[in-house]
């Protein structure tokens, strides 16, 4: 049976809760432990799926094609775990299916209500995680802020999942915070206690508490916390303003909360090394060789959550390359005709991520026409594709009016359009062309000198396609086809033959990127956008 912890926050949201999960995975997988991650979300949406990026932040895609909150991409990043649907469970999930048994009369002669249905609903999905599988240990992260109303159902699940399993083999760890109040030049625990008054009050008693702050925590004020929180000492850690959130597993490590969860959880205490990780993500980060300018030209730009895993792997890329990317965020909108140079002008490389709509769409041409007209390596992801070939189209090819039937159904050159099946598609919700499918890759080309292998599989969210009526016209005028799914049927990779890195694929390779194996076409990318900068041999090039 596999031992589980339980992870809470308290006081605010954003302490980086997915990010100590994420953490507390990668240092027991450093033991040989085998780890699970998971979810719970107390929002009444089935999935994220169909929450505005402003909303909810990026939605993260499994390879079985569950559209997820961005937290499984930490777990995914900082583990070796693959996970799935299993992994992230909504009160929206939960509700659906108490109901639909509900209708089949499968509580005949109850009263259906939160305690016992839901939350043994809720229970039930804890356990599936580790069904017909081998872990060690199962991590659940409870999402929302205790004292939120949402939250209540999952909380309660998880007291009596304890409380079945025995303490023994299940722990739960509270992420808090310790305020800096500036005026008096003190650290606060004061609300921290509050919190973990809260938890009581619902029959939890935390046993870690991953104390977030700006400053160090004395010994002694750790030892209050202890005592007035009634926790061990040493499960009073401090987690501290990092300059890279890859840098908190050593901080918990050092700290020794791997043998504080061993101890609690009763498993045999192997010290484990965070050596490999140290060397080539941490240290390789906080000091690169060199620096390079890329821009993401979307139209979330406002909020850092939105595009996460591609500014997680262009940072990637630069890890791959000792090199430190600085990223320049730019809003689509903004960019018209006249200004597209000024704007974009000092970036070794451009990116246009994924998206759906119609706004922001003209600055995202503009980009790329910059991107193609002046060599200047670009890379397109899924929307950011599509805007290529309406580029392309418009503007090598001479076909004003090419569009994607998303922003013009009626475009004389519809060379983004939908696939029959989808079509016919009524409910937005789950629907789109998700998870991973299979995609050959030509040999001679920029894909196969990222990927080196004839075919690679990555993961998709989109319902628009690249339209086949066009193929050849494109391949005509050197807009490479460089990856195809098996069968021929659909593009996944197109590339310009005559630019130094214009490359883009209709899937999103963001999402299997890690911080030691950084995706090889991010590598890639960084690593053109740094010859961009300063071609070998040459003086740094310069943009009139
Ligand atoms: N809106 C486009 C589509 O649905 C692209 C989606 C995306 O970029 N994820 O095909």
């Amino acid at each position: 049976m596999p031992k589980h912890i339980f992870i809470t926050g308290g006081v605010v949201s954003s302490l980086g809760k997915g990010i100590a999960s994420a953490s507390i995975g990668r240092i027991l997988e450093a033991k040989g432990l085998k780890v699970a991650l998971q979810k719970l979300d107390p929002y009444i949406n089935v999935d994220p799926g169909t929450m505005s990026p402003y909303q909810h932040g990026e939605v993260y895609v499994t390879d079985d094609g569950a559209e997820t909150d961005l937290d499984l991409g930490h777990y995914e990043r900082y583990t070796n775990s693959t996970l799935g649907k299993v992994n992230n469970v909504t009160t929206g999930q939960i509700y659906s299916e108490v109901l639909q048994k509900e209708r089949k009369g499968e509580y005949l002669g109850a009263t259906v209500q939160v305690v016992p249905h839901i939350t043994d609903a809720i229970k039930e999905r804890i356990r599936q995680v580790s069904r017909g599988k081998r872990y060690d240990v199962i991590l659940t992260e409870i999402g929302g802020t205790v004292g939120d109303i949402e939250s209540l159902p999952f909380l309660e699940a998880v007291r009596q999942f304890r409380h079945e399993v025995g303490r023994e083999n299940a722990i739960f760890v509270h992420l808090t915070l310790i305020p800096f109040i500036r005026a008096a030049g003190e650290l606060k625990t004061k609300p921290t206690q509050h919190s973990v008054g809260k938890l009581r009050e619902i029959g939890i008693q935390p046993d870690v508490l991953i104390c977030r702050t700006e400053k160090k925590i004395s010994r002694s004020m750790k030892d209050k916390i202890a005592l007035f929180c009634n926790v061990d000492k040493d499960g009073v850690i401090e987690a501290r303003d990092v300059a890279t959130i890859y840098q908190v597993p050593l901080m918990f490590k050092e700290q020794g909360l791997d043998a504080v969860i061993c101890r609690y959880l009763h498993i045999e205490y192997k010290a484990g090394s965070l050596h490999h990780w140290d060397k080539e993500v941490v240290q390789r980060v906080l000091n690169p060789k060199k620096s390079v300018k890329i821009g993401v030209v979307g139209k979330y730009i406002a909020l850092n959550d939105a595009y996460k895993s591609i500014y997680e792997a262009l940072q990637h890329g630069g890890i791959a390359n000792d090199a430190h990317v600085s990223i320049k965020k730019i809003n689509s909108e903004k960019i018209t005709a006249q200004n597209s140079k000024s704007v974009l002008k000092g970036l070794s490389g451009i990116l246009v991520p994924g998206g759906f709509g119609n706004r922001g769409i003209e600055g995202k041409l503009k980009a790329i026409e910059y991107a193609r007209e002046n060599g200047v390596p670009f890379f397109g992801i899924c929307l950011g594709m599509q805007c290529a070939s309406i580029e392309f189209a418009r503007n090598v090819l001479g076909w004003k009016n090419a569009n994607s039937t998303e922003f013009n159904k009626k475009s004389t050159h519809p060379v983004i359009s939908l696939l029959e099946e989808q079509e016919k598609v009524q409910n937005l919700g789950g629907t789109m062309r998700l998870g991973a499918f299979p995609c050959s890759i030509k040999r001679e080309s920029k894909a196969y000198e990222a990927y080196r292998a004839d075919e690679i599989s990555e993961r998709h969210r989109h319902r628009y396609e690249f339209n086949n009526a066009y193929r050849e016209e494109f391949q005509k005028r050197g807009m490479k086809i460089s990856g195809v799914s098996p069968n021929g049927k659909l593009v996944e990779m197109i590339e310009l033959e005559d630019h130094p890195w214009f490359v883009a694929s209709q899937f999103h390779p963001e999402f299997k990127s890690k911080p030691d194996r950084a995706h090889p076409l991010f590598r890639e990318f960084v690593k053109a956008s740094l010859d961009y900068q300063d071609p070998k041999g040459l003086a740094p090039r310069k943009e009139e």
